[in-house]
């Protein structure tokens, strides 16, 4: 029978909600459990696929193609059961389907209300996400609720998980508050009053927590636990500090040493072997131990809100502990790049340009992949980076002088990127622009697999087969491929079944390291394994360094 530790957050939100629910759930599976995370998001949207990368940060793309909220990258970096497209769901989503229901005459007639039907279908939605009842199960599946208590939005949430442990039965299910208590400085004093009043909040609402996660920029003395323990009905032991640390691989040592999952294990009455936490140990150590540094140029247009590149950046410190180097990333907006300054970038050991929607930019992003190529500087393209490679490489190499993206050029005589739709026709006659597509529905989105060309850089990193997740609408045009190849550039894998183009680069002796991908790496990189693109990356990238300024690489 799967047991649930739901997770609240109170007084303010950003304070790490999921990295703690990610830590609690990484403690437990080291404890031979099999766990699971669920992310409720108690928004509109029905999914996060069509918010601002600015207001919302990074999309996360499952293998099973959802798009979703960020914490489920944090999810599959802590934890190994890998996230579905159950595992989150929105505000939107829950109507969505009630009112669907509703229209079908599902509900015979009744009045539909928030509560029992919208409570009822949040309690459905959950069990989905733990596979609840089925051989698939997990035995903990850790639940975390998106916003804050007293928000008028996340009601609903909170009334329907009541239910739902109340459903359950005795010790099936756990609650975990994670609060705030901030320092003030004029009065030297940690205060604890807006978490007496946010579990007050929550137990008005017939919640009582059985631990609090306390967010402080410090240990929280014992005598304000005490406080806070009287003062809330949890027991002292269950009133846990969780400070600022240095890297986010620090809270599951955190939490356990100050017996979070051991008091959960008691609470669901979990008999399990204890927690074995060396993985983590020696994943801090290597982050604290670096042998060197790496400079690398990362040249996008969501760069004032490094949510935006969570995975991406991420994957880049993986590959760093693996290369036992520490990766230094200067964010450079591609707006303000141009011919006229580009060499700014000469400093750097490697270049990056991630994914991307719109035209904003993109000139400057095409800039960045002509200096890398020109320059022989290492250069990574991701998804909208392989696209201005390729633009970039027909316009100054194959003599495409107008060469483009149909995405930032509708009209444009060469359109060496555009929607399948547009290039179909083997005379590589042009059709119209699918203007009547559903935002979010023409997406190539999840888990795709292509075939790898032998010899290739490409075939040295993944070998025969790539299967990497995707999230995008245009493809390089199969109609400029034999252009493209006849003037140098390598096609260095296709999908399996469309033939669709998934890498491209440059050859090996033209140029150290130029590749660019359709798909998104970024979202399958561990800290454990790293992930053998942003491996070969960095590595690239110190190769680059010994090369052009040995004093530091050999320091
Ligand atoms: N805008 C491009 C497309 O839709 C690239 C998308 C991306 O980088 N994720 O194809």
């Amino acid at each position: 029978m799967t047991k649930f530790v739901f997770v609240t957050g109170g007084v303010v939100s950003s304070l790490g909600k999921g990295i703690a629910s990610a830590s609690l759930a990484a403690i437990l599976e080291s404890r031979g459990l099999k766990v699971t995370l669920i992310k409720l998001d108690p928004y509109l949207n029905v999914d996060p696929g069509t918010m601002s990368p600015f207001q919302h940060g990074e999309v996360f793309v499952t293998n099973d193609g959802a798009e979703t909220d960020l914490d489920l990258g944090h999810y599959e970096r802590f934890i190994e059961t890998r996230m579905k497209k159950a595992n989150n769901f929105t505000t939107g989503q829950i109507y969505k389907s009630v009112l669907e229901k509703e229209r079908r005459g599902d509900y015979l007639g009744k009045t539909v209300q928030v509560i029992p039907h919208v409570t009822n279908e949040i309690q459905d939605f959950i069990k989905r996400g733990a596979d609840f009842g089925t051989p698939e199960a997990v035995d903990v599946a850790i639940v975390e609720i998106g916003g804050t208590v007293g928000d008028i939005e996340s009601l609903p949430f909170l009334e329907a998980v009541r239910q739902l442990s109340l459903r359950l039965g005795p010790n099936q299910a756990a609650f975990v508050h994670l609060t705030y208590v901030p320092w003030i400085a004029a009065a030297g004093e940690l205060k604890t009053k807006p978490t007496q009043h946010t579990v007050q909040k929550l137990r008005e609402i017939g919640i009582q927590p059985d631990a609090l996660l306390c967010r402080a920029d410090r240990y929280i003395p014992d005598d304000e636990r005490e406080k806070i323990s009287l003062f809330t009905n949890v027991a002292q032991w269950g009133v846990i500090s969780m400070p600022d640390v240095d890297t986010i691989y620090k809270v599951p040592r955190v939490l356990h040493e100050q017996g979070l999952d051991g008091l959960i294990c008691d609470k669901l009455r979990l008999n399990t072997p204890p927690a074995n936490l060396k993985r983590w140990d020696d994943l801090v150590f290597e982050t604290e131990h670096p042998k060197g540094d790496v400079a690398i140029a990362m040249v996008g247009k969501y760069v004032e809100l490094s949510d935006s590149y969570k995975s991406l950046n991420e994957a880049l410190r993986h590959a760093g502990m693996k290369n036992h180097v520490h990766v230094n990333i200067s964010y450079i907006d591609s707006e303000t790049l141009s011919p006229d300054n580009v060499a700014q970038l000469a400093k750097f050991d490697a270049i990056l340009v991630p994914g991307g929607f719109g035209v904003r930019g993109v000139e400057g992003k095409i800039c960045a992949a002509r200096f890398a190529r020109e320059n022989k500087i290492p250069y990574l393209g991701i998804c909208l980076g392989m696209q201005v490679a390729t633009i970039e490489f027909a316009r100054h190499v194959a003599g495409l002088k107008d060469a483009n993206s149909t995405e930032f050029a509708p009209d444009c005589p060469n359109p060496v990127i555009a929607l399948i739709t547009e290039w179909k026709d083997a005379d590589g006659s042009i059709k119209l622009r699918n203007e009547d597509s559903d935002l979010g529905g023409t997406m190539r989105l999840g888990a795709q697999s292509s075939d790898v060309v032998k010899g290739t850089l490409a075939h040295k990193i993944y070998g025969n087969v790539v299967t990497e997740r995707h999230r995008h609408r245009f493809e390089a045009n199969v109609n400029y491929l034999e252009t493209l190849r006849q003037a140098g550039l390598v096609i260095s894998a296709l999908t399996q079944r469309e033939h669709l183009t998934e890498i491209v680069e440059l050859p090996q002796d033209v140029h150290p390291w130029f590749i660019g991908v359709q798909f998104h790496p970024e979202f399958k990189s561990t800290p454990w394994a790293g992930h053998p693109l942003f491996n070969a990356f960095i590595r690239a990238a110190l190769d680059q360094q010994i090369a052009t300024t040995p004093e530091k690489a050999l320091a």
